[in-house]
């Protein structure tokens, strides 16, 4: 836990931000210091709430010199416990909200930290622009929170994570220096990329405080469906198909379990079997272009190849937005779904696609070895090599018990996808939960240059403290 802030820091972060900049109401603090897994519960003696740049520089500042460290939350969806303070100042960014500008020749939105996913979706479609990156969190996750964390989600295969999204940032530095890179431009190779070091820096190099985002033309053609197959290998052989038959139009390949499918059914209201019979695997595939019609027949062909040559076993396309809607709700839900099934060992790993299959093979054998009738749900971007593995405890039995065995069997599965040339965190971060984790896979180099890196913008550690190496 973090020393007490002293009380003159108190009011001088007061003074910063003005009387509705700030909070020490414990009901409005309340839903900060909890997250989505209620895995973590927080504490902090002061919510700072800066409205602008400057209100940000200001409070960094103060902390700084005085040597207190803050916690950074945007939309408080984060999965690794970073955004939640252990005593910390916590700063909210939610009221960065502004959208400041939105240019269709540059094809770029700039959009401040609290601004939510969701919102910058709404604001680019009212230009006919798209900002393709989705997240089941959308319609929480912010700006900054996406930024800071290298997000992924659905769209990785064709667009790729946030990294390769933002065009510019602007930061508030450690020491309160306001860094302004908005740049929006493609090219530009002048030294270190400031930028590319603060994303996915989990907030321990800088507040971002504004992004310039790329948008993309919107495509008129587009086509979903779900098709059931017998084996894991089978979806990553469909998936190199479905890129030779689309060209670089696959936007989306996601994998699902049947015990997945079965816990959504079970315990997500208004779900629905997708297909008639029940396939051991299903994957959700979306192909989008620009040409109207031509998703559509390359979606026809690839599954007509499929089901010929018994890579799929069923396939549905949607005929509707709503059928589509559908087919992405049961993708959205498989976490959601879990929830009430008991105690949970979370996995968010990569792999190469190729050894996908094996991965599953290998860390399913050695997962039920150790604890045997423990259910396995794996899903996620199977396109990336991106699986969550979920390992919950067997039916019926005990929470406390399958909690306690975590961490050795959490062992079990980085070990197998370390081996396999994987990370341990694909696209959560570590954030104050998986760091320890990850420096038994890291080469001391790498630790040894991200601890020089960090020590030299902030020397007195004051940001996400307990955040990364
Ligand atoms: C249902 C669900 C589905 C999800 N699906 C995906 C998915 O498909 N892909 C994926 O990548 N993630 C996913 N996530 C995780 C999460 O939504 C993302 O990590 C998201 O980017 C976090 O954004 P946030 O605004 O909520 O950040 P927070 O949770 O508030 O913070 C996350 C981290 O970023 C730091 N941070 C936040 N804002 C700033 C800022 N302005 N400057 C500096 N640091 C900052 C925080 O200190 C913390 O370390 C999912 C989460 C949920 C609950």
């Amino acid at each position: 836990m973090t020393a007490p802030v002293p009380a003159d820091v108190l009011s001088r972060l007061k003074a910063v931000l003005g009387e509705s900049g700030w909070s020490q109401d414990p009901a409005r603090l309340a839903p900060k210091l909890v997250e989505w897994r209620d895995r973590w519960q927080g504490t902090t003696p002061f919510l700072a709430l800066p409205k602008t740049t400057a209100d940000v520089a200001g409070v960094v500042g103060v902390c700084f010199e005085a040597g207190v460290p803050i916690t950074i939350q945007g939309g408080n969806t984060g999965l690794v416990g970073g955004q939640i303070p252990q005593g910390e100042i916590l700063l909210s960014t939610e009221r960065l909200a502004a959208i400041r500008d939105i240019d269709p020749f540059d094809d770029v939105i700039v959009a401040e930290a609290g601004v939510t996913l969701a919102a910058v979706h709404e604001a680019a479609a009212r230009h006919r622009r798209r900002f393709p990156l989705g997240l089941a969190s959308e319609g929480s996750a912010t700006v900054g929170g996406v930024v800071s964390t290298n997000a992924g989600g659905t769209q990785v295969l064709r667009y790729g994570t946030a990294r390769q999204l933002v065009l510019g940032l602007e930061a508030v530095l450690p020491n309160g220096e306001v860094w302004n890179g908005l740049k929006r431009l493609r090219k530009d190779n002048t030294g270190y990329d400031l930028k590319q070091l603060l994303i996915g820096a989990e907030g321990t190099l800088g507040v971002v405080t504004a992004a310039s985002l790329k948008l993309f033309p919107l495509t008129t053609s587009r086509a979903t469906a779900i098709a059931g197959l017998p084996s894991a290998e089978a979806a990553v052989r469909l998936l190199a198909r479905a890129k030779e038959e689309a060209g670089g139009a696959v936007e989306a390949f996601e994998l699902m379990s049947r015990i997945g499918v079965e816990f959504a059914l079970k315990n997500i209201p208004g779900q629905r079997d997708p297909l008639e019979g029940v396939h051991p695997w299903y994957v959700l595939i979306e192909i989008a272009a620009g040409e109207s019609g031509s998703a559509e027949s390359a979606m026809e062909r690839l599954l007509a190849g499929a089901l010929e040559s018994g890579l799929a076993q069923d396939a549905a396309v949607a005929q509707t937005e709503a059928q589509a809607g559908a087919f992405w709700s049961l993708r959205e839900n498989q976490s959601a779904a879990q929830k009430s099934e008991g105690a949970t060992w979370k996995h968010d790993v990569a792999v190469p696609v190729a050894e996908v299959a094996n991965f599953l093979r290998e860390a399913g054998e050695a997962v039920q070895r150790f604890a045997p009738g423990c259910r396995i749900c794996a899903f996620g971007h199977v396109g990336d090599g991106n699986i969550h593995y979920d390992v919950l405890r067997p039916d019926g039995g005990d929470d406390a018990a399958h909690a306690a065995r975590r961490e050795e069997g959490s062992r079990i599965v980085h070990d197998i996808v370390h081996r396999l040339g994987g990370s341990i965190s694909a696209e959560h971060g570590l954030g104050a939960m998986k760091t320890a984790e990850a420096l038994r896979y890291k080469s001391p180099a790498e630790v040894a240059a991200q601890r020089a890196i960090r020590q030299a913008l902030d020397p007195k550690r004051i940001m996400n403290p307990r955040v990364l190496f």
